[in-house]
């Protein structure tokens, strides 16, 4: 029988992770990619005899595919993925492509803030008990770890642009962590396509699955209200008491699911923040439903280290504390990110502004900033913004120069915020660069 084609646009993690998954499966596999391959891809890829082109699409070998999986970079509109779809030929996501290989039990996270949090504590603590992978949007492509691992649960990172291009996937546990706008380019400017984007993350769910979802986010409420779901609602909050699901009661968190509870203190979380309260509530949650021993989930959130980029400690250095924020690329990051400031702060921002609108964030720089550190090619936007809130507002385009400043400017008891609220592809390769950059000047200092 001919082998089914399959061809895969984008040779990055994902792409070359489906590749080796579909040639064990008897595909006939391509790979193509408009860029650069890196090395190490290209290595893997010549290792497994797969065929695979880069730097151009050539169209004649595409359009004959049976199967195309898109890389989730590449958006809709580009002209070959358009006359794809015109030719009938079926696009999927890596996510869609992987689940059909395996029968794991899968945990899928996403929303538009805290989905590697999320996905990391949940995975920290399922991981005490169970054998599970952590894969998706956080490193390691799913289709790869399906192929190697093949472990018995998966808790998945998942990206509006995966969900895009499901048809049948079905995780057992959906996270939807929260909604606010966010890679609106990709959606026609429309906020209501993205929202509908990571509601597909349930479309599939039948009642003996589980949305689990921030019931503080009206985005999220009002979009189920108007769209009801199928799967059983566990919502969490932080402001009212939830009969299924989760809640805070003073310091505790209580969750009750089927009439059996559980409580775990929050003073007692290694991770900062009202925002880390409500990760933590969501992990607990799934970590509940699969049956994690009570114990184990609470010594897990206790020991959780955090991850690298996300309200990150780097060091104390003559009574001040540095935290590196840089992930914080939009105004929602950054508004939990000074929310959980606990003393007078110097605060680096800046970078490539995405259309940002700054006016939920005065009340906090009003009550706890005392210096300003603009960085980035959009200083001047923020130096209007801020200029008149706080007594010291100065603008460098180099990450050196604003960490010696904040140095000087700091006294005993303060904190340094790097906590960009903007994209980083103006001074920095990306945000882990600018995070790493930060770092380093710190123990430079
Ligand atoms: P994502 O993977 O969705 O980008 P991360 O866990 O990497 O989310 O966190 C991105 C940024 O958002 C960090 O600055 C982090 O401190 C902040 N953050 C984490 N969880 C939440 C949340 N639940 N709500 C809002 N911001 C959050």
């Amino acid at each position: 029988m001919k082998k089914q084609r399959l061809v895969i646009l984008g040779g990055g993690e994902s792409g070359v992770g489906t590749a080796l998954l579909g040639k064990e499966k008897g595909f006939d596999v391509f790979v193509s990619d408009k860029g650069k391959i890196k090395e190490k891809y290209k290595e893997v890829l010549i290792h497994n005899e797969i065929e695979w082109e880069d730097e151009t699409h050539t169209e004649s070998k595409i359009i004959n595919a049976d199967l195309v999986m898109k890389s989730p970079g590449i958006p809709d509109k580009v002209a070959l993925v358009k006359q794809i779809h015109e030719k009938g030929i079926q696009v999927v996501s890596e996510i869609e492509f992987a689940a059909k290989f395996t029968k794991a039990t899968l945990v899928a996270i996403t929303g538009s803030n805290g989905k590697t949090t999320t996905a990391s504590l949940t995975h920290h603590i399922l991981e005490q008990q169970l054998n599970v992978g952590l894969a998706g949007n956080i490193g390691d492509s799913f289709a790869n770890q399906v192929l190697e691992e093949g472990f018995a649960n998966y808790v998945l990172e998942i990206s509006s642009f995966q969900l895009d291009d499901i048809v049948d996937f079905k995780p057992h546990i959906a996270v939807i962590t929260n909604i606010t706008p966010d890679h609106l380019d990709r959606y026609e400017y429309k906020f209501e396509n993205y929202i509908k984007s990571k509601f597909r993350i349930a479309e599939n769910q039948t009642k003996s699955d589980y949305l689990i979802y921030d019931a503080d986010d009206e985005v999220i409420v009002n979009h189920l209200k108007n769209n009801p779901v199928q799967s059983t609602l566990l919502p969490f909050s932080l402001t009212k008491v939830i009969e299924n699901g989760a809640y805070l009661e003073g310091d505790e968190i209580k969750i009750t699911i089927d009439n059996n509870k559980i409580i775990m203190p929050t003073k007692n979380l290694t991770l900062e923040g009202k925002h880390n309260v409500k990760n933590a509530m969501a992990a607990s949650t799934v970590a509940h439903l699969l049956k994690i021993r009570k114990q184990t989930i609470r010594e897990s959130l206790e020991n959780f280290q955090g991850v690298e980029h996300r309200l990150e400690n780097v060091l104390k250095i003559n009574k001040v504390q540095y935290i590196n924020d840089s992930k914080a690329t939009n105004v929602n990051a950054t508004y939990y990110a000074l929310e959980s400031m606990d003393a007078p702060t110097i605060w680096i921002v800046g970078g490539v502004d995405k259309g940002n609108n700054y006016s939920e964030l005065f009340s906090f720089v009003n009550e706890k900033v005392k210096a300003i550190i603009c960085l980035g090619v959009d200083n001047d936007k923020l130096m209007e913004t801020f200029g008149g809130m706080v007594d010291v507002i100065v603008e460098t385009q180099y990450m050196s120069e604003a960490v010696k400043i904040a140095y000087k400017l700091g006294e005993a008891g303060d904190n340094v915020l790097l906590s960009p609220c903007c994209a980083s592809f103006d001074l920095f390769e990306n945000y882990e660069d600018r995070g790493r950059q930060f770092k380093n000047a710190v123990r430079n200092l």
